[in-house]
């Protein structure tokens, strides 16, 4: 494309909060096919809310004061919904010892001379801890589109916490647009497989990939690469920024955090998904511009 094709585009994009960070990223926009969304922040609010307190064996005030304790030390939007609903209803927080944050899974530390857990399914099954008697329940919050959290002591389940997080207003018009420009839309996250399609459902979407930890979400996006896609990664989160890099085109959400912004090339400032359709419309017409 000549410089003067893209300074247009690139001002273009910049009139609907469309930062183009290089002349190439805007130029490799057109050629894309396929286009792999991160759920939590991205597709949706990323602002998730507590649905249920299930306790088992003592109360549901017990059941809060525990997980407040431990998530007050994690800074997961999941951790900050359990914070928010625990502080409406006057919990108290003590204080956690040995406190440890488990990459994609959730996050451990002692109480007094109890040690507690606090995560996905792969942490307790990891922990040893049972979950037969209260499986059917947990997958029936996951359907639901919640994520279901567990907590244990070093050797039971004790409760479960779900949250449910809203689909951003335009997210499924904007994935419907991506599916009508003849992209393959593929939603990738970290949360349980039964959560994701729940979400999932409601959208017109070709793929849901789950229970991705954070450091393989690199490797989804080289495997569509090696079957010759040509891949846009949209995110937001510091476990998108491998994969923001490794995509041929790496779109941040303008409200992430500052490292998927720095491992971008195009940040859409508006958090509206429909600027992706937007940015590669943009790149379409500066390349026939030129032809
Ligand atoms: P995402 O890709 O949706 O941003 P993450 O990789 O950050 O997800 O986390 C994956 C899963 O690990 C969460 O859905 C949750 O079940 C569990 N998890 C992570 N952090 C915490 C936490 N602080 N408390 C409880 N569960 C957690
Ligand atoms: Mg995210």
């Amino acid at each position: 494309a000549t410089p003067v094709a893209i300074m247009v585009g690139t001002g273009k994009g910049a009139e609907h909060g469309i930062l183009i960070k290089s002349g190439e990223a805007l130029e490799l926009a057109h050629s894309l096919d396929s286009v792999v969304l991160d759920k939590t922040g991205t597709i949706t609010e990323g602002r998730p809310v507590v649905t249920d307190v299930i306790a088992l064996g003592g109360t549901p005030e017990a059941l809060l004061e525990i997980a407040c304790s431990l998530e007050a030390k994690s800074e997961h939007p999941l951790a900050e919904a359990i914070l928010d609903y625990g502080s409406q209803k006057g919990i108290v927080i003590n204080q956690v010892a040995d406190f440890q944050s488990i990459s994609g899974k959730g996050v451990r530390g002692a109480l007094g001379e109890q040690v507690y857990f606090a995560g996905n399914q792969k942490l307790m099954k990891e922990n040893g801890i049972e979950l037969a008697d209260n499986q059917e329940q947990i997958d029936q919050l996951a359907m639901e589109g919640k994520t279901p959290m567990m907590f244990a002591s070093s050797s039971r389940l004790i409760g479960l916490i779900a949250v449910a997080d809203v689909v951003k207003a335009t997210s499924r018009e904007a994935i419907q647009a991506l599916r009508d420009l003849n992209m393959e839309v593929t939603m990738l996250t970290g949360d349980n497989q039964k959560t994701a399609e729940g979400i999932g459902r409601s959208l017109p979407l070709n793929q849901v990939i789950a229970e991705v930890l954070p450091q393989e979400k690199e490797k989804v996006l080289a495997g569509l690469q090696a079957q010759g896609k040509k891949v846009a990664m949209v995110g937001d989160g510091i476990n998108d920024a491998p994969a923001l890099v490794r995509a041929d085109v790496g779109m941040a959400i303008g409200a992430g955090t500052d490292i998927a912004m720095e491992s971008a090339d195009i940040i859409l400032m508006k958090n509206d998904l429909l600027d992706v359709v937007t940015a590669i419309r943009l790149s379409r017409a500066v390349i026939r511009n030129i032809k």
